[in-house]
């Protein structure tokens, strides 16, 4: 049979390749960033379970790697698809790593060594990589990577301390994009989401206050392999945050800035980081601001009931309307209405929170093209009925999973990536 390609390396990527690949498909996974792992890989607990995110997501990342039947591609994009279901030809675009991924061994000397300190995107800007770095450390491929942006080789022709100190000599600063060409029966789309960035949101400080936080901030903050191993001190001035305010729908659910769509999945995660903090300190005093809870999944109410009554978490129903920061002590103060009773306050908190929307990651237009896809007015990818074929598309033999056609958790983005597997490995039978 025929190879099936699967697009994005996340949750949903990485259980859709395992699924084909061990019903005795060749799978090419195409990653655009250096490891497989998404979004998932840089959360610290998973709802409903508080399982840690990565001890459930790195045998299942190793796995991949490890598949016979599976070659990952990362740095590669899609940049051009002809042909149809059971035939066709994919362009992929492999960019440049610049360490031969055959000799790194993933020691990381060269990430010691390397004078050039680069913000931190993996853990959301609030550390600093250097630039040849290891994207996070159960990255897979465990290879190191040259940011040729900020590398003093690429940008001034100077340094090269990488490949002084390399012990298996793997720097390679010769490599070039590559081009691949690949036949392929069926594709599977799993290119997940990107978060709403709220700075246009002036009223909520965000970029302008080092405490007020977005929801994946808050993830890398909390987590042991983040910039402060897992202390919950505030940004600004080092500060343990012991009074955390929760600010849901921040872009979603709103006709203003952002979006209208609800985004499904913040009630519960924010239920889950201020149990977090309850857990690393029960004296905090953590509030949830919210429009309406939307608990629906099994066991969810029974989880934010145990946070509200275990925890002692409290949940104010309100859109706070403006967030301010007194300059002397950098404390802000949460303008709030709570709307159960009528009653305009104030609140003031450490640390302040943005559950923002789970938006479209720009890349789909330009990918949409290339698959002959068609896009919602969000640009996230439409199935060809979201009722009865959510996982299938407007092109035969190109399947949807994940957070690629909206916001969705990882039980549903995992279930979905088992059906788009499973369709995809039926086209590839079907044209043996
Ligand atoms: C703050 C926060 C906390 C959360 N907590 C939980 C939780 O506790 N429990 C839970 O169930 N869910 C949680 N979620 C939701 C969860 O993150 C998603 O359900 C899950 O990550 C979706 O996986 P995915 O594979 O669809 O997408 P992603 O994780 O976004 O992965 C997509 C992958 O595709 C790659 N990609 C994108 N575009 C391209 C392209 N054009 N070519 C090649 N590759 C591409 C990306 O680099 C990425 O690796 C949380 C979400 C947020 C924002």
């Amino acid at each position: 049979m025929k190879p099936v390609m699967v697009i994005g390396g996340g949750v949903a990527g990485i259980q859709a390749a395992l699924d084909l690949a061990d019903r005795g498909l060749e799978v090419h996974l195409v990653e655009k960033t250096p490891s497989i792992g998404g979004v998932m890989a840089q959360l610290d607990k998973t709802l409903p379970t508080m399982d840690c995110s990565i001890c459930i997501l790195a045998p299942k990342m190793i796995e991949c790697f490890r598949h016979p039947n599976i070659t990952i591609h990362t740095q590669s994009q899609v940049k051009e698809v002809s042909g149809g279901t059971g035939n066709f030809d994919v362009k992929v675009l492999k960019e440049p790593r610049s360490v031969d991924e055959s000799k790194c061994t993933g020691c990381g000397i060269c990430s010691q060594k390397c004078p050039t300190k680069v913000i931190d995107g993996w853990q959301e800007g609030l550390t600093t990589r250097k630039a040849v770095y290891i994207m996070f450390p159960q990255a897979v491929p465990l290879t190191a990577t040259i940011d040729r942006e900020h590398c003093l080789y690429f940008q001034k022709g100077v340094c090269q301390v990488c490949s002084k100190v390399c012990p298996a000599g793997a720097i390679d600063y010769e490599q070039r994009p590559e081009e691949l060409n690949l036949n392929v029966s069926s594709i599977v789309v799993a290119t997940g989401f990107q978060e709403y960035d709220p700075t246009e949101l002036k009223e909520y400080g965000y970029g302008r206050f080092k405490d007020v936080l977005t929801a994946m901030e808050f993830e890398r903050l909390v987590c042991a392999s983040g910039p402060t191993g897992g202390h919950l001190n505030r940004p600004s001035d080092n500060k343990l945050a012991h009074r955390v305010a929760f600010v849901q729908c921040v872009g979603s659910r709103t006709h203003k800035k952002g979006y209208p769509f609800c985004s499904s999945v913040c009630c519960m995660y924010a239920t889950k980081e201020a149990v977090l903090i309850k857990e690393h300190d029960p004296t905090s005093e953590v509030n949830v601001f919210y429009m309406d809870l939307k608990v629906f999944g099994k066991g969810f109410q029974q989880f934010v009931n145990r946070a509200k009554s275990h925890y002692g978490v409290n949940y104010v129903r309100g859109r706070p309307g403006e967030i301010r920061m007194n300059p002397l002590t950098n404390d802000l103060t949460i303008w709030y209405e709570d709307t159960a009773n009528g009653d305009v306050s104030s609140m003031e908190a450490d640390l302040a929170v943005l559950c923002t929307t789970m938006i479209a990651r720009p890349e789909n237009v330009e990918l949409a093209k290339a698959l002959g896809l068609e896009l919602d007015e969000w640009d996230f990818f439409k199935s060809l009925n979201p009722l009865t074929n959510p996982v299938e598309t407007g092109m035969p033999g190109v399947f949807l999973c994940g957070c690629s056609h909206g916001p969705r958790d990882i039980p549903e983005s995992v279930a979905e990536a088992s059906g788009a597997a499973a369709c995809a490995a039926e086209v590839a039978r079907r044209f043996m």
